[in-house]
């Protein structure tokens, strides 16, 4: 079942009323149209109806797969700096769906599903294409090191991936200062990537560490997590004030 929403805000540009809907929770086997909008990145865009322009509402979702067995919970990028917290959270909600309120047929399953958390809509949008092209996100995560490992100018960089061809993987690494580069690795050197050498004398990096929780992201090592209150970025959050330029929502139902 998906949890759609009517939405109204000011546009950014123009200052014209903008009402379109939003998902929520989308179950995207039985929305299609909503898992390709993810995609095509305008799930949850709503354009403006006067000046044309489009304004992404940035809160929380929850997408699930009953087919692919993906539970994945969306939350705004910059509430990445939360991920420890988020991550348990995330899992928690899993257990008390799928574990104990679920019917037996899923609880019996519930072992195989993938409970992933993303933050912003691209790593949101990465996880599906990386299950479209059969991609574990374990190995990429990895990969990732690679294209960091000795290089100060990428430092403190995100790395998504933007496209999966059947002979390539196209990265895009972008870096706080604002730098955008896209690298194409060929798909066999992604699965095969050598194990990244080891930073500053930390232990080697290891794929056990992505399997501690949700957050399958590189990024675990090197965000440090900053507590946060799970509860303060809960999917009917509508009266949490939305940081990142998020318009003022009004909800019209
Ligand atoms: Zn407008």
């Amino acid at each position: 079942m998906s949890t759609l929403a009517n939405v109204s805000f000011d546009c950014p540009s123009c200052g014209a009323r903008v009402h379109g809907e939003i998902g929520l929770v989308v179950q995207l086997n039985k929305r299609r149209d909503l898992a390709q909008a993810v995609r095509d990145r305008t799930f949850n865009v709503l354009p403006c109806a006067n000046c044309g322009g489009r304004t992404e509402v940035v809160r929380t979702v929850c997408l699930t797969d009953f087919e692919r067995r993906l539970w994945l919970v969306v939350y705004p990028a910059w509430a990445e700096a939360h991920w420890r917290d988020l991550a348990g959270a995330v899992a928690r909600g899993f257990q008390r769906n799928m574990e104990v309120a679920a019917p037996t047929f899923l609880r019996e399953q519930a072992a195989s599903w993938q409970v992933r958390v993303a933050f912003g809509p691209e790593a949101m949008r990465e996880k599906l294409i990386l299950g479209d092209a059969g991609l574990d996100d374990h190995v990429v995560e990895l990969a990732k090191l690679t294209l960091l490992a000795g290089r100060v100018d990428r430092i403190g960089a995100t790395v998504f991936v933007t496209e999966v061809a059947d002979d390539h993987v196209v990265f895009r690494v972008s870096t706080p200062s604002g730098r955008v580069e896209e690298v194409d690795l060929a798909r066999a050197a992604v699965r095969d990537a050598p194990p990244p050498p080891t930073a500053m004398g930390a232990a080697a990096w290891s794929a056990t560490d992505l399997e501690v929780d949700p957050f399958v992201s590189f990024r675990r090592w090197f965000v440090v997590p900053r507590a946060a209150d799970p509860l303060a970025f809960d999917l009917e959050g509508k009266a949490y004030a939305h940081a990142g330029g998020n318009p003022r929502l009004e909800w019209d139902d």
